[in-house]
């Protein structure tokens, strides 16, 4: 099977809502009218993000997933993606696999494979998302006030949970470790929630490399600094609470684990009930854990309201 031969079987599909897709030289998107386009990228390599013989299908999903939360945490509702995709061999059973997990996710978002690049090598994965936002309304980095609460979505850890154990580093019941495992190899982007938080958040990203570092960006892009609870946050890691573990440990995957995908957003204390309610319309769960404050740096709370140590906060059991 050729370049040309897999691009037709697998990635070529009808468009619904492009203009033009797969097989020119360029794919052409009609935002509608004073729309702003909302643009990613995101790289999967082999070895790095996943392991070698991770499931096809989940890799599909993951490999999407990971951008459209990106659009989420804009607040951008998905249109489009290309696929840069190079592969070590063109092996029909694994890419069909693959690009069923992809092509579900995408038709579940209505966000159309529109184009992309197909090479052999080291299997890599580049997908760029395009989305559309109206003028003004992005969740930004840089939004954040100081007295605004800080929330996040859904659960915290279990990804990072799942990877110490398939590492060999943690041992989890079976039951548990399936849990945290879809939570690590198919995570949920949330599209939805960051569609219903325009308006209301003030600011917003995905939390891809861990809680407390990618608030870190926040407090940065809006010159602020917070106070975060970790009583609140240490019940969000859900697979590893119905088994004996470690504290440290548990409360190192959920602010430091990375890989969870969920939404860190701020919002004015005004807004409590309308981010509850927006959380409730989309089934997903959000959790207040801190505010932001005006003075500059993360003081974290701990068991019996003592203030974890800075040190403790910068500490990175994860680190290579
Ligand atoms: P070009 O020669 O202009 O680089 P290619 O021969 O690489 O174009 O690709 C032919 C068509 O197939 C283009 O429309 C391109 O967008 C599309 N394409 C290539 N690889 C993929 C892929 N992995 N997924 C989706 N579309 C792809
Ligand atoms: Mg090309």
């Amino acid at each position: 099977m050729g370049e040309f031969d897999l691009i037709r079987r697998f990635f070529q599909r009808p468009v619904r809502h492009a203009v033009l897709g797969v097989g020119d030289d360029c794919a052409l998107l009609a935002p509608a009218p004073g729309m702003q386009l909302a643009i990613s990228s995101d790289m999967l390599v082999e070895g790095r993000h996943f392991f070698p013989d991770v499931d096809p299908r989940l890799l599909g999903h993951k490999a999407l997933a990971v951008n459209l939360s990106d659009l989420a945490a804009c607040g951008a509702r998905p249109l489009g993606f290309t696929l840069a995709l190079s592969l070590p061999r063109a092996d029909a059973a694994w890419t069909e696999a693959f690009a069923s997990g992809l092509l579900a996710l995408a038709d579940a978002h209505g966000c159309e494979l529109i184009g992309g690049d197909t090479t052999r090598g080291p299997l890599n994965i580049c997908i760029t998302v395009f989305g559309e936002v109206p003028p003004g309304q992005a969740l930004l980095r840089s939004g954040a006030q100081a007295g605004d609460d800080i929330w996040v979505s859904g659960s915290l850890g279990d990804a990072r949970l799942a990877l110490e154990a398939l590492l060999g580093q943690t041992a989890l019941p079976p039951g548990v470790l399936a849990a945290a495992r879809q939570r690590l190899e198919a995570p949920t982007p949330r599209v939805a929630l960051g569609l219903a938080l325009r308006g209301i958040a003030s600011s917003a990203l995905d939390v891809s490399d861990g809680l407390l570092g990618d608030l870190g960006h926040i407090l940065e892009q809006s010159h602020v600094g917070a106070c975060v609870d970790t009583r609140c946050t240490t019940p969000l890691l859900e697979a590893g609470h119905q088994t004996p573990l470690p504290p440290e440990l548990l409360q190192q995957c959920t602010l430091a684990g990375g890989d969870d995908y969920e939404l860190c957003f701020t919002a004015p204390a005004s807004q409590r009930e309308a981010v509850e309610a927006a959380g409730r319309n989309c089934a997903t769960r959000v959790t207040r854990i801190g505010r932001i404050e005006a003075e500059p740096g993360l003081r974290l709370i701990g068991p019996d309201s003592a203030a974890l140590s800075p040190q403790w906060a910068s500490f990175d059991h994860f680190a290579a």
